[in-house]
C-alpha cells in the first residue's frame, strides 16, 4: 500500500501504527472501519491481551487526539499526548441513530483505488476547511480517485476532478453523534474498491496553494487590480456573532437575552455601527461602493448600499454573496467561519476579533499571500473597535497600498 502520511490506510489493511491502549502491544489488528459522522473510526482487536476496542482515526479536528474506547462498556482510553474530549460518552454517541438520510452517490470516474475525504461536521467552517483538502488529492494524486463525503448544502463547492461524491442530505447538527445510517451506506460501497485510504482532512490546508475558483466557480479579486478598480467594500453582518459598541452594551445584551427581552436590539446597534463605518469611509473615498451580506433581516442602511442580507439561505444567495466578495478589495466582519469564503474571494479584510477568540486568530482567514502582504491585507481590530477605527483601516488599505507594495514586493531581494 501507499506510504504517504497524507493517506491513512483503510483497505486491505486498516491503519494500526499505534500501541494497544490497554497492554501497550504494538499494531493491534484492524477489524472494520466505521464512519460515525464527523468522526471516522475503526474497530480493533489486540492479539496480545484480547482487548476489543474502537479508536478514532487520526483525521479531522481531533487529528492529534485520537480517543479509543473499550467495545464492551465504552471505557475511554486517552491518547498519550493529553486528555481528549470523551465524546463517546455523550448521549448522541451512546445509541446509534439509524436514519439513512437521503444519500446520493455520484460517480464521475470509476476507480479501484480511492482516497476518502470525509467533510461531514457539525460546524459550518469545519466542513469548508476539510473540503479545501480536495485540491491536493486531485492535483497530486490523479491515479487515486478522490471520493468526497459531503453534506448536501456544500455540494455546490465540490470541485471538478473528484472521482465520486457521496452526498448526504444531513443538517449540520445531525453530524454530531453516531450515525449508523451513514456507516451502513459507506460499508455497502466498500466492496467496489480494492484499495481505500482516508484523507486526514487537515483543518488548515496551506491556502495560498488553493484556487478558490475551482470550488465556488467564482474568480477571486486579484491584488493587482486593487487600485485600478472602484473601491468596493463588503461588510458581513451576522446576527449570531455581533459587533458590540462597548463591553457595557455586550453585557446588557447578554442580560436582555437571558430575559428574552428586545431580542433585536443588539442587531439594531450593529446595523448602526455598520452604517457609521460606511459613512466614515465615504467621507474619505466618496466613490466607494458598499455591499452588506449576512443572515439577518435586510433594511435600515444608508442610501446606495447594496443590501444582500437574508434570513433564508440557498445556493443562489451563496453565489450572490461570493460574487460580492470577489468584487471587493476589502471585506469587513466579526471573526468566525463566516469570514472563510469572504477572505477567499476578496483581496483583504478588516476583522473584529473578540477577546475570547485570540487563540483562534487567522483560523477563519483564507490567507492568499505568502509574503509581508499578509500583514497589510489582513487587519485585526479590538472587539469593541469604533466605526472610526475600522474605517481608518479600510481607507489605509487603499491609500497606503502602493508604497507598501513597492517596499515589500518590489524593492527586495527575492530568490529567483
Ligand atoms: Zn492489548
Amino acid at each position: 500500500m501507499l506510504q504517504d502520511r497524507h493517506f491513512i490506510p483503510l483497505k486491505p489493511e486498516i491503519f494500526n501504527a499505534f500501541n494497544c491502549p490497554e497492554c501497550g502491544a504494538p499494531g493491534p489488528e484492524g477489524v472494520r472501519v466505521m464512519v460515525l459522522g464527523k468522526q471516522t473510526a475503526a474497530e480493533y482487536a489486540c492479539q496480545a491481551c484480547g482487548l476489543a476496542f474502537v479508536r478514532d482515526l487520526p483525521a479531522g479536528f481531533t487529528i492529534d487526539l485520537p480517543l479509543a474506547w473499550r467495545l464492551s462498556d465504552k471505557h475511554p482510553y486517552h491518547p498519550p499526548n493529553g486528555p481528549a474530549e470523551d465524546w463517546p460518552a455523550y448521549p448522541a454517541y451512546q445509541v446509534p441513530s439509524t436514519a439513512r438520510y437521503n444519500v446520493q452517490r455520484k460517480v464521475f470516474r470509476e476507480c479501484k483505488r480511492i482516497v476518502v475525504l470525509n467533510t461531514i461536521d457539525h460546524l459550518y467552517g469545519h466542513v469548508l476547511l476539510k473540503l479545501f483538502n480536495a485540491q491536493h488529492y486531485i492535483d497530486k494524486h490523479p491515479d487515486i480517485g478522490l471520493v468526497v463525503i459531503v453534506p448536501k448544502m456544500f455540494e455546490w463547492l465540490v470541485p471538478d476532478g473528484v472521482a465520486e461524491s457521496w452526498v448526504f442530505d444531513i443538517k449540520l447538527k445531525e453530524a454530531w453523534g453516531w450515525n449508523a445510517g451513514i456507516d451502513a451506506f459507506v460499508s455497502e460501497q466498500w466492496g467496489r474498491f480494492d484499495e481505500i485510504y482516508l484523507a486526514p482532512g487537515y483543518s488548515h490546508p496551506e491556502f495560498t496553494e488553493i484556487n478558490i475558483e475551482r470550488f465556488s466557480r467564482v474568480k477571486p479579486f486579484e491584488l493587482t487590480a486593487f487600485l485600478a478598480e472602484t473601491p468596493h467594500i463588503t461588510m458581513v453582518a451576522r446576527r449570531d456573532r455581533l459587533w458590540y459598541r462597548s463591553a457595557f452594551s455586550k453585557l446588557v445584551h447578554r442580560g436582555l437575552k437571558k430575559l428574552r427581552l428586545f431580542p433585536d436590539i443588539a442587531v439594531w446597534q450593529q446595523d448602526r455601527l455598520v452604517a457609521r463605518t460606511i459613512k466614515r469611509v465615504r467621507k474619505a473615498m466618496p466613490q466607494a461602493r458598499f455591499t452588506v451580506v449576512g443572515l439577518a433581516k435586510p433594511g435600515g442602511l444608508p442610501a446606495h448600499v447594496e443590501d444582500l442580507r437574508t434570513m433564508r439561505m440557498d445556493q443562489e444567495t451563496e453565489l450572490k454573496w461570493c460574487r460580492a466578495y470577489a468584487a471587493s478589495q476589502v471585506v469587513v466582519g466579526v471573526h468566525g467561519s463566516n469570514m472563510i469564503l469572504p477572505t477567499a474571494h476578496a483581496a483583504g479584510c478588516v476583522e473584529i476579533l473578540p477577546y475570547d477568540r485570540y487563540g483562534n486568530i487567522v483560523q477563519d482567514i483564507s490567507v492568499r499571500y505568502n509574503d509581508r502582504m499578509q500583514l497589510f491585507m489582513y487587519r485585526f481590530t479590538d472587539e469593541f473597535a469604533s466605526p472610526r477605527s475600522v474605517a481608518r483601516h479600510v481607507v489605509s488599505m487603499f491609500k497606503d497600498l502602493e508604497v507598501y507594495r513597492l517596499d515589500n514586493q518590489v524593492n527586495i531581494f527575492r530568490s529567483e
